[in-house]
């Protein structure tokens, strides 16, 4: 039964899109997003002659009273599928602020509610090394219930957190992904499947300004920008079905190259905020949505 729903998903590679709400104290701005039907948003843009309109198809787009269980109920099918044995791959995407990890990790109280273990605790096992790249920084934890997951996901999160400044926040220039391996035995057959899902949160996508930042935060961002380009040239090929599909342009696609293609499931979760002065950035996280779409 489980098998035919996720036949039952439309294709290997969906793509979503997120409105975040006007943030609680913010003063009462207009929206740039004028509406959402079905799939399909509509945003105004800046014109000299009056107002502009771009209107951009997906999946499904979410707009901004969208709660945490409804993104979450839709996306169920998804997660099951990596029980069922299928490799998945969420990827949040989007500037700075726009909401990533809140859609990847909740509300922090819930995160907090669910603290369970010192995480500290929990035994490092394995260095991590995937794809023949070797990850130092990564470690493969054994887990047997939900509140180890969250535990592990929270200490991701502070140690993503570290070194973080109002001008050097660490958390918006590196990707974040958590893997989770999952192995069952079908009760049936006694078939093991093995699936895996990858829940990433990216780097925020937002253009550098070169005149803004030199040396070595210029470099970092141009690899952020160069890594998600390489991810968007993965996604769209294997959208288009190319035979070509260019892993090796970045390290992260290197990383998940079992989880793209094939039989794997791809969600590219994109997310934009509704402020007019964000609407450049809007306008490029919906372009290279509509790209890999
Ligand atoms: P990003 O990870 O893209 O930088 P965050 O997820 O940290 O952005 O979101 C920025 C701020 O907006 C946070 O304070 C977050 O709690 C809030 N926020 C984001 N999305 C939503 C939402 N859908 N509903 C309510 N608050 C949200
Ligand atoms: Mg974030």
């Amino acid at each position: 039964k489980l098998y035919n729903q996720v036949q039952d998903l439309k294709g290997s590679i969906r793509v979503y899109c997120r409105v975040r709400p006007f943030l609680s104290g913010q003063p009462n701005h207009f929206s740039t997003v004028d509406y959402i039907e079905d799939g399909n948003i509509t945003i105004s843009t800046p014109s000299k002659h009056g107002k502009g309109q771009r209107s951009f198809s997906f999946n499904k787009v979410f707009g901004p009273s969208a709660t945490q269980a409804e993104v979450f109920s839709d996306m169920q099918p998804l997660i099951r599928s990596a029980l069922d044995g299928f490799n998945v791959c969420i990827f949040a995407y989007g500037q700075t602020g726009s909401g990533k990890t809140y859609t990847m990790t909740g509300p922090r109280e819930l995160a907090e509610k669910n603290q369970g273990n010192d995480p500290e605790s929990l035994q490092r096992k394995t260095k991590g090394s995937h794809n023949g790249l070797s990850v130092p920084e990564a470690n493969l934890v054994p887990v047997s219930s939900t509140s180890d997951v969250i535990d592990l996901m929270n200490l991701g999160q502070r140690n993503r957190a570290v070194g973080a400044t109002a001008l050097n926040d660490r958390s918006s220039r590196s990707h974040s992904c958590l893997t989770v391996h999952i192995q069952g035995r079908d009760l049936t057959s006694g078939t093991i499947l093995r699936g895996c899902m990858h829940l990433v949160d990216l780097a925020g996508s937002e253009r550098v300004n070169k005149s803004e930042v030199t040396g070595d935060r210029l470099k970092e961002a141009q690899h952020i920008n160069r890594s998600l380009s390489a991810l968007g040239d993965v996604i769209s090929s294997l959208a288009q079905k190319n035979p070509h599909v260019p892993y090796r342009n970045s390290k992260l696609t290197q990383l998940l190259q079992d989880s793209l293609g094939g039989q794997a499931k791809t969600l590219m979760f994109v997310h934009i905020s509704p402020e007019p002065d964000a609407v450049g950035e809007t306008i490029s996280t919906l372009k290279f949505a509509e790209r890999v779409a």
